[in-house]
């Protein structure tokens, strides 16, 4: 291979500003001579513009709806070494720089698009931006690609889950015949595992993100202007920012400076297994790790201030879990506060309120994150953020500042990294000028990676009490599922939510085994505009746990057949 050259436009008549409505490549295609790239079409014609030489497409220059003439450069190809060079066609491979708009002259670098944050947000915003042929730079403050969720979130904790559920499953065998002997842990090879996970995701960021040309700048970045930002020693200077700077754990204040102390991230360094840990905090992340911690052999005691373990969640669904926990943890203090902590060589003596005290060998803080909003210096672009941090956006993901979106947990809303990247295409879409792209779910499913899972998505039944919205609910017991009876996990059950009348899917929630899995389903259903009937007549395979889905809509239907018919009003 040569050095990239760019493809131009040629000469194309009379016609000038002529909109791109089709392109035929993406970086990374292996291209023949005269291979058509992308199609232009004036009133008149409908052009396709030809490779002028064998190579590889290293980066895309214009997007759908661009306007071009003449000279306009279309996209960078590394001619191949035997590529005969195109010669007399037209003036379509030319080297000349491109005339780089440069918002701050006297920028280290210049970029059409800077992405601030390489989280699941922020890389896939990035990837896709440079897709639609955009130059793109991706600025993170670790030398490691892929923010919170592969690093100290969802990737190393689920791996963590899945060797907590080997455990539980073989010890749950003994009731049924087959007895294992109790299991010995090697922290060290466990977290080589994990860190094996990680680095394989993290390092196929990177390759990605080469292979797309998106220009990767290690430090913290913070900005100084509507259109720079400053990273460590360097200037950046960018058409478009998008700031998918994500969160961070929340703490609680006054505790005391202890290694026994962790947050999330600590957590899941493995350092240590305590005998007795106090988890405060029973959101989402504070269950997964009690769930990883005690089939390592820890003794959990749960504490949380409001009233239910995942408070917002349905009731109904947390209550097989609240129910398989309470058998298994030392203690669920729900509706306590935690008022203080003290450290010394005999423990971590902790007092809650009502006058109730403990000691423990570790706690781990899992009360919520907090967004990195007031860290980056938004207001000297001009960036509103709000008192909490968190940066408001349009459906389009544009923040007050026209030329400046924001996604992810900086956005708030669900900080969930499905979320984050979804958000993230948005954003560099509406920046590369692609027709309707916004923001406009109609759910956005929510998982607990918990012994059972606990999954949701859509209008949930306390939503729908609160706003008093009617529903027409259909439940359907796991104990009729012969996928769940031979899984010894009977526990579980399947929610729908449909709307009176047009009995359109308006919600679900299930709790069981892999209900995150099954979730999946039904939001595929919910933004089909899928109703009752559609789910009933859903062939699933038999026998799994998505059949649940199936049963539960017969039971709306009253067509249901392995459980009885609810009665007709
Ligand atoms: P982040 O992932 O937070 O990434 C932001 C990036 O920006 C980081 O890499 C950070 O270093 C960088 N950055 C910040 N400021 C600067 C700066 N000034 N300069 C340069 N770089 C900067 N979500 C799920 O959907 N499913 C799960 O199972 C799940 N499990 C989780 C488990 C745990 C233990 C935790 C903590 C979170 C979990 N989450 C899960 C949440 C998920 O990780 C986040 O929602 C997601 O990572 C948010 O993505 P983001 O791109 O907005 O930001």
């Amino acid at each position: 291979m040569s050095a990239a050259t760019e493809v131009r436009v040629p000469d194309i008549g009379d016609f000038t500003d002529v909109p791109v409505i089709e392109i035929l490549v993406s970086p990374g295609d292996t291209v023949t001579v005269d291979d058509p790239l992308v199609t232009l079409e004036s009133d008149k014609a409908t052009m396709e513009i030809p490779a002028p030489t064998a190579g590889v497409i290293t980066q895309l220059r214009v997007a759908i709806g661009d306007r071009v003439s003449e000279g306009s450069v279309l996209l960078l190809l590394e001619a191949d070494a035997n590529g005969a060079p195109a010669g007399t066609s037209s003036p379509a491979a030319t080297s000349a720089p491109p005339a780089t708009p440069s918002a701050a002259a006297g920028a280290d670098h210049h970029a059409d698009v800077v992405v601030l944050g390489a989280g699941p947000g922020g890389y896939t915003a990035a990837f896709r931006a440079a897709d639609l042929g955009l130059k793109t730079m991706l600025v993170e403050r670790y030398p490691r690609l892929g923010g919170v969720c592969l690093n100290v979130g969802c990737i190393p904790s689920k791996t963590l889950l899945h060797a907590a559920r080997v455990i539980s499953e073989a010890e749950e065998m003994g009731e049924h015949g087959i007895s294992f002997a109790k299991p010995t842990v090697d922290l060290d090879a466990l977290r080589a595992w994990k860190e094996s996970v990680v680095a394989k995701l993290t390092g196929g960021l990177a390759g990605l993100a080469k292979r797309r040309s998106v220009e990767v700048l290690t430090g913290i970045g913070r900005f100084t202007g509507p259109n720079l930002l400053i990273v460590g020693e360097e200037t950046v200077s960018f058409e478009h920012c998008i700031i998918a700077a994500g969160s961070q754990a929340a703490t609680l204040p006054g505790l005391p400076d202890d290694p026994r102390i962790v947050d999330s991230s600590g957590a899941l360094l493995l350092s240590e297994i305590p005998s007795r840990l106090l988890v405060i905090g029973c959101g989402i992340i504070g269950l997964e790790m009690a769930t990883v911690y005690h089939a390592l052999g820890s003794r959990i005691t749960l504490v949380e201030v409001m009233d239910s373990l995942i408070p917002g969640c349905d009731p109904d669904l947390v209550k097989p879990l609240h129910k398989r926990v309470a058998a298994r943890y030392e203690e669920i203090m729900l509706g306590t506060r935690v008022m203080g902590v003290t450290a010394d060589d005999g423990g971590l003596s902790v007092e809650f309120d009502a006058g109730r005290s403990g000691v423990f060998d570790g706690i781990l803080v899992a009360v919520g994150r907090r967004p990195n909003g007031g860290l980056i210096g938004a207001d000297a672009a001009g960036v509103g953020v709000d008192e909490r941090g968190f940066i408001p956006v349009d459906a389009q993901m544009r923040t007050n500042v026209p030329h400046i979106h924001a996604i992810g947990d900086i956005v708030g809303g669900p900080m969930l990294a499905h979320k984050a990247s979804h958000e993230g295409k948005v954003a560099a879409e509406v920046i590369a000028g692609v027709p309707g792209a916004a923001f406009d779910p109609r759910a956005i499913p929510s998982v607990a990676y918990t012994d059972p899972e606990v999954a949701w998505m859509g209008l949930t039944e306390t939503e729908a009490g609160v706003r008093g919205i009617d529903v027409e609910k259909a439940v359907f017991p796991w104990a009729a599922s012969g996928r769940a009876l031979s899984l010894g996990r009977d526990e579980g059950m399947t929610k729908l939510l449909f709307e009176p009348g047009t009995r359109r899917l308006l919600g679900a929630g299930m709790v069981g085994v892999n209900a995150g899995e099954l979730i999946a389903e039904t939001v595929g259903a919910i933004e089909l505009g899928a109703d009752a009937e559609d789910l009933a007549l859903t062939i699933h395979p038999h026998p799994t746990l998505s059949e649940t889905v199936g049963f539960a809509a017969e039971l709306a239907e009253g067509t249901i057949t392995d459980l009885m018919p609810p009665r007709r009003r």
